[in-house]
């Protein structure tokens, strides 16, 4: 019963599509799709592939996945060849088998499955992949959904393929991502000999109430769907030499915000910029924004999808925001509402990758049940 949607998915996992690298994943999935009649549009930009696909009219959905995956990692843990799919026990292995090869396939045989039975459909289905979500993204969804923004495509309904599920399948979908903001800051000392302090001026003394009062900041307090903005410093050195006698000249300081849309850029910027005049520290800092969150307030998609992962799997899912960005956010200005569900993430980029093969039979039918509840 589930050899179609296995057979996809590991003939997917064989080609070695490390991110942004394509490698023949999407013309296997154009070719399935053009026999079933859809119009299909290769957006190809520099060594990213995308493509947008779609057949009927009238009110659409779209399945957002990519076919990139990041690298195997540590060939020594895997247990079985990351890039020749393997199933042992009912489980399939392989790098991409949940994140996100796997629910490709799933997203595939549904539509096709539904395609057999429902020829005639009501709506328009489309699909939109690219092959690099892993690593910049700039040739990606980002470039592709600014062309579909042109052209004034609107799509109603989108279905972000991402692993969201946590315990069991079916337990977590997402309706919004938080944003991502990262800054390296600079704190200027004056360096010297540990033992002439009076002649130096130590950075890292003058900055340790700063850091301090900066990895306690609060910016809000959350809300239903979000937990509140957070800050992470993630690096700190002083200097590259390994002596222990010497007073640092700077300290580099690196951190990161993960933001919802209680707050925006600006206003967290401008915090931290009072910080550090409050603390009187000469530096210089650099930001980096590298995504918007997004909020879609549960809809029509939401609901049909709850149900079918109910009926499904008799779990009622919870709605989170949590986890990093998605390429959901690309689509935000153009979709009426994006729903992000897929496998279990407890694998993803990690070795050994895997997913339960049963798991991707139900992932299968719950896509399908979302067609049918949409467009019969
Ligand atoms: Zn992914």
């Amino acid at each position: 019963m589930y050899t179609k949607v296995l057979n996809l998915a590991q003939q997917l996992i064989n080609i070695p599509s490390i991110s942004p690298k394509d490698l023949g994943c999407q013309e296997i999935l154009i070719q399935r799709l053009q026999s079933y009649g859809f119009f299909i549009e290769k957006m190809n930009f520099n060594d990213t592939n995308n493509f947008w696909a779609w057949r009927g009219s009238g009110k659409s959905i779209t399945f957002l996945g990519h076919t990139d995956v990041v690298p195997a990692g540590n060939l020594l843990n895997w247990t079985t060849p990351p890039f020749i799919s393997t199933v042992k026990n009912g489980v399939l292995f392989g790098r991409g088998a949940v994140d996100m090869k796997g629910s490709i396939a799933a997203m595939l045989i549904a539509v096709e499955n539904f395609l057999n039975k429902n020829p005639n459909h009501h709506g328009r289905i489309s699909f939109l992949i690219t092959s690099d979500e892993e690593s910049t993204g700039k040739n990606g969804i980002k470039k592709v959904s600014a062309i579909l923004k042109k052209r004034n495509e609107r799509i109603n309904y989108c279905l972000v393929g991402e692993p969201t599920s946590e315990k069991v399948l079916g337990d977590c979908i997402k309706n919004g991502r938080r944003g991502s903001l990262s800054a390296e800051l600079k704190i200027y000392g004056k360096q010297g000999h540990v033992a002439y302090p009076n002649l130096a001026h130590n950075p890292i003394h003058c900055s340790a109430l700063f850091l301090v009062e900066l990895s306690n900041l609060s910016f809000d307090k959350g809300n239903d769907f979000f937990e509140p903005t957070k800050i992470q410093i993630s690096k700190i050195f002083s200097g590259k030499n390994y002596t222990t006698n010497m007073i640092p000249g700077e300290l580099n300081v690196f951190f990161n915000i993960r933001f919802n849309p209680l707050v925006d850029e600006k206003v967290i910027i401008n915090i931290i910029n009072k910080l550090l005049i409050k603390h009187s520290l000469q530096h210089s800092i650099s930001w980096k924004y590298y995504a918007k969150p997004f909020l879609s307030v549960p809809n029509n998609l939401c609901h049909i999808l709850m149900t079918s992962i109910y009926n499904n799997t008799r779990i009622t899912p919870v709605i989170k925001t949590n986890g990093g960005t998605s390429d959901g956010r690309f689509l935000f200005n153009l979709s009426d509402e994006i729903v992000e569900f897929g496998l279990l993430s407890s694998t993803i980029h990690q070795t050994n990758e895997c997913v339960n093969v049963l798991d991707l039979l139900q992932l299968q039918n719950i896509y399908y049940d979302v067609l049918n509840a949409l467009f019969l």
